[in-house]
């Protein structure tokens, strides 16, 4: 049992992927497109936020690093000097200066660019009594940070929005009591809090940065991309039509050619090679169909067996060689007497040759072997060393028969035979038709002489 018997459906699938082959390549192609520019987009987009988080952690390091260099190396220092206040409310009293947290505010407030839509944030939810209106939590995203960032406030929180119609990259850490932010802190007078500890989370820091710059850049480097990947992938597919389309042409070509050779083998196989007339294999397959069709239509069939007179002397007075030519020239003028539709002169064997004539009674049949004779009479093939004419002669022999269930064709054959025997013995050159009534060759009406 084959692969194939013993598993129909690899079978079935097999030959649906060979004859949707072109769609299936085709469809492949479009999904890897598909997954192509879904995954250069989706990596764009990662890199632009991790571009745009790198830029937000070096700027708000730089900001924090900016409040603890104020906090230890300007508060810690004044504030033990006389008539300077260290304040979150310093502005216009005279000797204060703005503690460390009102620091990173105001300078928050100058890095921050509202045209472009940068900004810079420090908020608390204990903002001090001055900053009470925009001090604390001013949206969700600030909310949410504070409310993460207290619990993780070694990490960072960040998310892209959208804020005032512009795409945004918002990012947040926290800010974090030192041991000199604690004692100020829990100190001053207008402290909303007093009870603050070493590591506790004062406020949040963010930047807010706009993406739409950004993004362009990278939708018109995307745009690009997709460009040079669809025209790629029409080129594909263009390319893969071209190609399957050639090799079902050559298929085309290769069955054509398959089926001319079969037929031309098909043909050889049916052709006797020396006389290029039908072989006994042809003719025993003609004869069976023709004796069936005769059966069928209740029509009567004949066959003439014809065999060259003297024959071997032939080849012995001339040589092999002129054998085959006799031959030759004898099948053309057998070929040229039965050209009637259905009529087939076949090579019986050796100098024997067999005309079968569908429909054709014992008349017909002689008509046919008188015809033959005479032309072959007219052709004058010399034949010196024959007993019965100095020119090669023939015997045939006639056998016409209204077929009959009980009967096969090799009744005909034989039937045939015993004519042509007859034909012999009676002297060669001659024809005798076989008494389909007597069951033999009758004593008068079977021989005709030319
Ligand atoms: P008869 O009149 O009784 O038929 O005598 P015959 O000599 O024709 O018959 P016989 O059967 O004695 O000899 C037939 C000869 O035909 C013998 C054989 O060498 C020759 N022969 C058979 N096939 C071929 C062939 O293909 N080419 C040639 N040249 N000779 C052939
Ligand atoms: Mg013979
Ligand atoms: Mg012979």
């Amino acid at each position: 049992m084959s692969v194939s018997q013993r598993f129909p459906l690899l079978k079935g699938s097999y030959e649906f992927l060979c004859r949707h082959i072109v769609k299936i390549l085709i469809a492949l192609l479009c999904l890897g497109l598909s997954i192509g520019l879904i995954g250069s987009y989706h990596l764009s987009m990662k890199l632009v936020e991790s571009q745009a988080q790198q830029y937000a952690s070096i700027s708000l390091n730089t900001l924090n690093k900016a409040r603890i260099l104020y906090s230890d190396n300007v508060t810690s220092q004044l504030k033990a000097v006389e008539g300077v206040t260290v304040t979150p409310e310093y502005h216009g009293i005279a000797g204060a200066i703005p503690n460390p947290a009102t620091f990173s505010i105001e300078l928050s407030e100058q890095l921050s660019d509202r045209s472009q839509g940068t900004l810079f944030r420090l908020y608390s939810d204990y903002p001090f009594p001055n900053r009470q209106a925009t001090g604390g939590p001013q949206d969700r995203f600030e909310q949410d940070a504070l409310k993460h960032l207290r619990r993780n406030p070694t990490g960072s929180f960040h998310r892209k929005e959208k804020l005032n119609e512009h795409v945004t990259f918002r990012y947040a850490e926290a800010v974090r009591m030192k041991p000199s932010c604690v004692e100020c802190h829990n100190t001053i007078a207008s402290s909303p809090k007093t009870d603050w500890k070493v590591g506790d989370v004062r406020g949040i820091l963010t930047i807010t940065q706009p993406l739409d710059n950004v993004l362009l850049i990278a939708q018109q480097g995307l745009s690009g991309i997709y460009a040079v990947m669809l025209i790629s992938s029409a080129l594909a597919i263009l390319g893969i039509t071209l190609v399957m389309g050639r090799f079902r042409l050559m298929n085309v070509e290769l069955e054509k050619k398959v089926e001319e050779r079969t037929a031309e083998l098909n043909r050889l196989a049916n052709l006797d090679g020396l006389t290029q007339i039908a072989n006994r294999r042809h003719f025993d397959q003609t004869l069976e169909q023709e004796w069936r069709r005769a059966l069928r239509n209740n029509h009567p069939i004949a066959l003439l067996l014809c065999d060259v007179d003297c024959f071997k002397q032939y080849n012995d007075t001339y040589g092999h060689q002129a054998g085959d030519d006799c031959l030759r020239a004898v099948a053309q003028i057998l070929q040229n007497s039965a050209k009637r539709a259905g009529e087939v002169v076949a090579r019986y064997g050796g100098e024997e040759f067999a005309v079968i004539l569908p429909s054709a009674n014992s008349d017909n049949a002689v008509s046919v072997a008188n015809l033959i004779r005479k032309r072959l009479s007219a052709f004058q093939l010399p034949h010196e060393t024959s007993p019965v004419d100095k020119y090669v002669t023939i015997s045939i022999g006639i056998a016409a028969v209204l077929p009959s269930m009980s009967q096969t064709s090799a009744k005909l054959i034989r039937a045939a035979d015993t004519a042509l025997y007859e034909a012999k013995e009676q002297g060669r050159d001659r024809h005798v038709l076989w008494n389909e009534r007597s069951g033999n060759v009758g004593k008068n009406s079977m021989q005709t002489q030319l």
